[in-house]
C-alpha cells in the first residue's frame, strides 16, 4: 500500500530510532530533560524567540499559543478552513473560552479588506474585541498553499496598527520554507506566537513546539500541565525532533515534486500545488478513495468531493510514480 492520506503516516527512520535510544533524558517537569531544552531552545532561536514549550500535539501548541495573546471572552480572527477552526474539536472555544471569526480565501490566504471590515476594536462593553489574527502557514485545507512573506508582513503591520497579536499556526512552516527559501527567521518575526510540529512533513513519531516570548512561554507550561500534558522524559521524543531538523527539512523538495507529478497524473495543475498536498475534486470523492485503495494506493476526502492527496517521508519516488499510474487510470 502507498499512503497518501496525511505526511502524519510517516515511521520513524532507522537512524531516528537510534538517536532516540541515545538520548540523555531527565523528569521535564521538573525542567530537567536535557534533550527537551535543546529542541526548546534550538527552535525558538531558529524563529528569532525567546522561548518554546514542547507539546505531545500540533492541536495542543495551537491551544496554549492563541490562548496566550486572546483572553476568555475575546476573539481570534481566522481563515475559514483553519485548523484551530475546522480540525481541532472546538477546543479553543470548549478549553480557552474564546471566540473567532472567519474570512474565506480559496487559498487561505490573508485578506486584509475583508480583515479590515472584520476587525472589532474595543468599543467598551458591548462587543467582543479582537485580540489576535491568525494565518496557517503552508495552509492545510487550502491545498498546501504558502503564504507569501510580503502578505505575512503586510498583515504584522495591520496588527501592529491595531495593537493586537498575531499567530502563526506553522504546522508545516517546514514545507513553505523549503518552497519558497524564506528564513525560519523572517517567519518568526511577523508572529507573537506560532506554532511548529515535528510530526508532519518532518516525520518524528510526535511533539510540537509551541514558541514566543519568555513570559508567554512560562504561562504556557502552566497550562500544560493544568491540561494534564507535562510530560517526564520526553526527550525521547524532543530527540526525533532534533534529528528531524537535522536530516528532514530540505529533503522536503522530494515531497513537493512528488506532489507535482500526482497532481498532472490527476489532472490538475501542477503549477498550482506550492508543496506537498494535492486537492482536486470528483463527483464521487468516495467511490474514487474506494477504488485507489483497491489499487493499493491509500487517500483521503476532505469532503464530499474532494480528494486530498499528501506526499511525506515514507513515499520515495518509486512510490509516487506508481501511485500516480494507479490514480491516473481510475
Ligand atoms: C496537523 C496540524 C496541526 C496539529 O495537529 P495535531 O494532530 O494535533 O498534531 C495544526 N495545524 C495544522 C495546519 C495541521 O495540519
Amino acid at each position: 500500500m502507498i499512503d497518501l492520506r496525511s505526511d502524519t503516516v510517516t515511521r520513524p527512520t532507522e537512524a531516528m530510532r537510534a538517536a532516540m535510544a541515545a538520548a540523555e533524558v531527565g523528569d521535564d517537569v521538573y525542567g530537567e530533560d536535557p534533550t527537551v531544552r535543546a529542541l526548546e531552545e534550538r527552535v525558538a532561536g531558529l524563529f528569532g524567540h525567546q522561548a518554546a514549550l514542547f507539546t505531545p500535539t500540533g492541536s495542543l501548541a495551537n491551544v496554549l499559543a492563541v490562548a496566550a495573546v486572546v483572553a476568555p471572552g475575546q476573539e481570534v480572527l481566522c481563515e475559514a478552513r483553519a485548523h484551530i477552526a475546522r480540525a481541532e474539536l472546538g477546543a479553543h472555544g470548549a478549553v480557552s473560552g474564546l471566540t473567532m471569526r472567519t474570512w474565506s480565501h480559496p487559498r487561505g490566504q490573508v485578506d486584509l479588506a475583508v480583515l479590515g471590515e472584520l476587525f472589532a476594536p474595543d468599543l467598551g462593553p458591548y462587543f467582543v474585541q479582537t485580540a489576535a489574527l491568525s494565518v496557517e502557514n503552508t495552509h492545510n485545507f487550502a491545498g498546501g498553499a504558502v503564504l507569501p512573506l510580503a502578505d505575512l508582513q503586510a498583515l504584522r503591520a495591520f496588527a501592529d496598527e491595531r495593537q493586537v497579536a498575531v499567530h502563526l499556526d506553522g504546522a508545516r512552516i517546514w514545507n513553505a520554507h523549503v518552497a519558497t527559501g524564506t528564513s525560519f527567521a523572517d517567519y518568526g518575526a511577523i508572529a507573537d506566537v506560532l506554532a511548529v510540529c515535528l510530526s508532519k512533513g518532518l516525520g518524528a513519531p510526535a511533539g510540537s513546539l509551541m514558541v514566543g516570548s519568555a513570559d508567554a512561554i512560562a504561562a504556557a507550561r502552566v497550562r500544560r500541565k493544568r491540561l494534564g500534558a507535562g510530560m517526564r522524559q520526553v526527550g525521547i521524543l524532543a530527540a526525533a525532533g532534533l534529528h528531524a531538523l537535522d536530516h528532514h527539512v530540505e529533503r522536503l523538495v522530494d515531497d513537493h515534486a512528488h506532489a507535482r507529478l500526482l497532481a498532472e497524473a490527476c489532472g490538475t495543475d501542477p503549477a498550482a500545488v506550492d508543496t506537498n498536498i494535492v486537492t482536486f475534486d470528483r463527483a464521487d470523492a468516495p467511490g474514487f478513495v474506494a477504488r485507489a485503495r483497491e489499487a493499493g494506493v491509500l487517500i483521503g476526502a476532505v469532503g464530499a468531493r474532494t480528494i486530498r492527496l499528501v506526499t511525506h517521508l515514507d513515499v520515495s519516488r518509486d512510490d509516487a510514480e506508481r501511485a500516480a499510474k494507479v490514480l491516473a487510470g481510475l
